[in-house]
């Protein structure tokens, strides 16, 4: 009888509790013009149902950390996004997926990098996370661990498209301009305007009803990477960042500029160094600082409080939330 009533009060405590859910699918340049009707409503449906799976974890008490994997799931075994099933191609015509987790109550994480075969990229990432030592597991030792914890692995087929395929060809042929002009493979106009080429990424953000924060990205990549190009998803810090005093941060967008500039950290410092709100600190990084250095990039950013952002400096950013007062909503241009 105790028992039960120490549970129902807590129960009850626990529904008075705030939760937040913010998930993205990657930024580009996505433009009313260039979608059908169709194609809008698959991308908001999928996300729409992201959110709800994720919602009904955290309504129910469970973490942050399950709630952004559960979410990121979902978005990885469609073929929508670049990432998990819809992954984009390598130069050598393979996928090589990224993924990275953060807890922000205790900082533990948990990545992988170059994965060609596990089915979910960001269950691997939050087993490395729990199960291991390390921060980071790559390519083959990072299967096998994969394997070595029950996870699924598939056939290079399963990660196949036909339209993926094409844009990696046309790749290739732009590519091989690029780098006959200054062997560096710098954003051309028509790469841009081709946003699937390296974007579609898809990332999570949760704040949980025990006031933990989360946060989890995963990719493919970009189009036509090779030499094992890693970008920022599976990168702490860069791509990725969780601390329940400041803020968790997902990232998408051009990695490069990710890396170099640490934007999920450099966020997450803005705030806790420099007393920034949250919305200041995304605004800066994101429309300042990587704006002016003409990296496309977007984030989706929530603090302890609840605040959220969803910020971008490009045409669109696949995107939607959920929370204890608002019912689900998928938005994707400016
Ligand atoms: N940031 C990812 C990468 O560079 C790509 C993306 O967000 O679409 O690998």
């Amino acid at each position: 009888m105790e028992v039960i009533g120490i549970l129902t009060f807590t129960l009850k405590e626990m529904e008075k509790r705030k939760f937040v859910l913010v998930i993205h699918g990657g930024v580009g340049t996505i433009l009313p013009r260039n979608m059908t009707i169709e194609k809008e409503k698959a991308y908001r449906d999928v996300l729409i149902r992201a959110l709800s799976v994720g919602e009904r974890i955290l309504k129910n008490g469970k973490t942050a950390v399950e709630a952004v994997e559960a979410a990121i799931v979902v978005l990885e075994n469609i073929p929508l996004f670049n990432a998990g099933r819809g992954s984009v191609f390598t130069y050598e015509g393979e996928n090589e997926m990224d993924a990275s987790i953060m807890d922000g109550l205790t900082l533990n994480a948990g990545a992988v990098a170059g994965v060609k075969r596990i089915k979910n990229p960001i269950t691997a990432a939050r087993k490395v996370m729990e199960n291991s030592p390390h921060v980071m597991l790559i390519g083959k030792g990072a299967e096998k661990f994969a394997k070595k914890e029950n996870l699924r692995l598939e056939k290079p087929s399963y990660f196949y498209s036909e339209e993926r395929y094409q844009q990696l060809m046309l790749a290739r042929e732009n590519n091989e301009v690029i780098l006959d002009h200054s062997g560096e493979n710098k954003s051309t106009d028509k790469e841009i305007e081709n946003n699937d080429k390296k974007l579609g990424t898809v990332g999570a953000v949760a704040l949980d009803r025990h006031g933990n924060l989360a946060a989890a990205t995963s990719t493919g990549g970009m189009t036509n990477k090779r030499y094992g190009r890693v970008g920022d998803t599976p990168i702490i810090g860069a791509g990725t960042y969780a601390k329940n005093n400041t803020c968790a941060v997902s990232g998408t967008g051009h990695g490069e500029y990710f890396l170099r500039n640490v934007v999920a950290y450099d966020i997450s410092a803005l705030i806790e160094y420099k007393g920034k709100s949250l919305k200041e600190a995304v605004d800066f990084v994101i429309h300042k600082k990587l704006k002016g250095q003409n990296g496309e990039a977007g984030v989706i950013a929530l603090d302890k409080k609840g605040n959220y952002e969803m910020t971008f400096n490009t045409e669109g950013m696949y995107r939607g939330i959920v929370s204890d007062i608002e019912p689900a909503r998928a938005e994707i241009f400016k």
